[in-house]
């Protein structure tokens, strides 16, 4: 994807998340629809896949106490009817794949355990986990098309994963990218505008003392506005980073916004509460257990932290 922005990759952060960094894998998606290549990388000796199933791989822990995605060289995976991804190839020339089955591979050693991204993307190297995320969304992706969005017809797989083609119409269906945006705004005393939203305190499952970087803050909270009227607060700050995201159809676009003025007005529908927090402020409220961080993997997570100017309190994700 490309955008008339100016991009660049955070050198600031004391700890990195893995889905963002570069993986070092070239997707190499010119070799998708050349079936000799893959055959031949796929029974490469040196080829390595593992099983995604559900949005879930196998994880292992190393002897030095990293933890890494469970691998076998590709002449090792059983001959299946399982859709297979080809994910591309590292410097070194090992090619990876990802086969795509109803349930993982049974543990082939005691340690060896099934992991979602939120979990695993955490703690997985970032070669690790950008394959992971590739394979999970091209999963999910293929989860959600497996109808022609033309004629109705029965899509089947294409391209080593990254098509479906419709028998019926000739249709090829890719999958797409939804640019979403989250920003962090800041005022003139260095403060962040965070915010809680509404439904957060419905339900059971989510924590309605959990406050973070507003989304479509100039809708929901009407603030940065600037003299100028409606427009100036839609100008964008500082693109920060761009996550390869796994779920489907969207890439999210962390930016830091700068607001010209402080006055806050909650709209009550999407966002219930919002307040300016100066650092002391934040540090004190996630002491008091008033604020509860976003979880360590989202970005809002990532840009509250680049203003805080250190890690987060952690955070289970479960
Ligand atoms: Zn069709």
């Amino acid at each position: 994807m490309e955008a008339p922005v100016t991009t660049w990759t955070d050198h600031t952060a004391d700890r990195p998340i893995s889905l963002t960094a570069p993986s070092g894998v070239d997707r190499a998606a010119h070799h998708r629809l050349d079936e000799a290549w893959l055959a031949a990388a796929w029974s490469h000796p040196s080829t390595r896949c593992f099983v995604v199933s559900g949005g879930q791989v196998l994880i292992d822990e190393t002897p030095d106490g990293a933890t890494e995605l469970v691998m076998t060289p590709s002449f090792e995976a059983p001959l299946t009817e399982a859709h297979r991804y080809f994910l591309g190839t590292d410097e070194d020339g090992t090619s990876y794949f990802a086969l795509q089955k109803d349930s993982l591979p049974g543990r082939m050693d005691q340690s060896a355990r099934p992991a979602g991204l939120r979990e695993a993307g955490l703690l997985l190297s970032p070669r690790d986990a950008g394959l992971m995320a590739h394979a999970v969304a091209l999963e999910n992706w293929q989860r959600l098309h497996r109808f022609c969005s033309r004629c109705g017809e029965r899509t089947v797989i294409a391209a080593a994963g990254h098509i479906r083609r419709c028998p019926a119409c000739g249709a090829e269906h890719y999958p797409r990218t939804d640019p979403a945006v989250i920003m962090a705004v800041t005022d003139g005393e260095d403060r962040i505008l965070l915010g809680r939203q509404v439904h957060w305190a419905r339900g059971p499952l989510l924590d309605p003392r959990r406050f973070r970087g507003a989304r479509r803050v100039h809708r929901a909270v009407g603030a940065p506005r600037g003299p100028g009227g409606g427009r100036r607060h839609r100008r964008p700050g500082r693109v920060r980073r761009e996550p390869a995201v796994a779920f489907p159809s969207s890439l999210m676009l962390g930016f830091m916004a700068h607001a010209t003025s402080t006055e806050i007005d909650v709209d009550g529908d999407e966002i219930h509460e919002a307040r300016w927090f100066s650092r002391e402020e934040l540090g004190a409220a996630f002491e008091s257990g008033e604020v509860l961080p976003p979880y360590g993997i989202s970005i809002a997570a990532r840009l509250i932290e680049l203003w805080y100017g250190r890690p987060l309190p952690t955070r289970s994700a479960f």
